[in-house]
């Protein structure tokens, strides 16, 4: 994101790739503006944190008007750096790695994997979708030469925090983890952690033990 975006607070930036493939969509289905009943309907998010989450992008709906879907557009691709594409690498290519490799992120969002690393030789020198996967012995050569970013890793977390470390030399600026492994960075570095056994394992816990309340469906 931009350096304009820093007022505001995580919890709303978390919240703009949603609202940003919302809008995108609407743009495309020729709409020119939406009601915040309407989005939060669609996004499942309720409407005053919406009209909050908006006044700090400075666009304030009009009582009966709703926004301006072109405005909404254009302010969520500058702010999420939509006109640049961000180079992505990806670590560890077996059942999650292989699904990411053939995903196609541009679809939503302006990311792309550009490279894909492991250390099983039957998988180094294949293609998956349109990205070659290399040796990990590589990884600083390779990355360098690419300009990456962004990593995410899919690798047993036993290796997480070795690969970890050799990405922070490598300028590395993110990392999405997908192993259980808690990672170990410098401040300058933002890991975001996904453990999708946990989240399936809470998701299984809320619904038995709070199967009324609907609070957390949107968390
Ligand atoms: P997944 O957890 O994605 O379902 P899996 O069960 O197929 O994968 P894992 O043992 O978790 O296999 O390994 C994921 C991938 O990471 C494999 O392709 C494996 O070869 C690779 N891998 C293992 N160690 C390393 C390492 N040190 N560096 C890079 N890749 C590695």
């Amino acid at each position: 994101m931009n350096h304009d975006s820093l007022k505001i607070p995580q919890a709303t930036a978390k919240r703009l790739p949603l609202y940003y493939r919302f809008i995108q969509n609407l743009h495309s289905s020729g709409k020119q503006r939406v009601s915040s009943a309407e989005l939060s309907e669609a996004v499942k998010v309720d409407s005053a944190t919406i009209r909050r989450d908006f006044s700090y992008f400075g666009a304030l709906g009009k009582k009966g008007y709703g926004y301006n879907v072109s405005y909404l557009l254009s302010f969520f691709r500058k702010t999420l750096d939509q006109d640049e594409v961000t180079h992505v690498a990806l670590i560890g290519v077996g059942n999650l790695g292989t699904a990411f490799l053939n995903y196609n992120f541009m679809k939503n969002n302006n990311t792309k994997i550009q490279i894909a690393f492991d250390v099983d030789e039957e998988k180094v020198g294949t293609t998956i979708g349109d990205v070659s996967i290399h040796h990990l012995d590589e990884l600083e050569k390779k990355l360098k030469a690419k300009d990456v970013q962004v990593a995410i890793l899919t690798v047993p977390s036993s290796t997480a925090q070795g690969i970890t470390d050799r990405l922070v030399e490598c300028n590395i600026k993110g990392i999405l983890n997908f192993t259980p492994a808690r990672l170990n960075v410098p401040p300058a570095i933002r890991v975001h952690h996904i453990d999708l056994a946990v989240e399936l394992q809470s998701l299984v816990y809320f619904l038995k033990n709070y199967p009324e309340d609907t609070d957390e469906k949107s968390e």
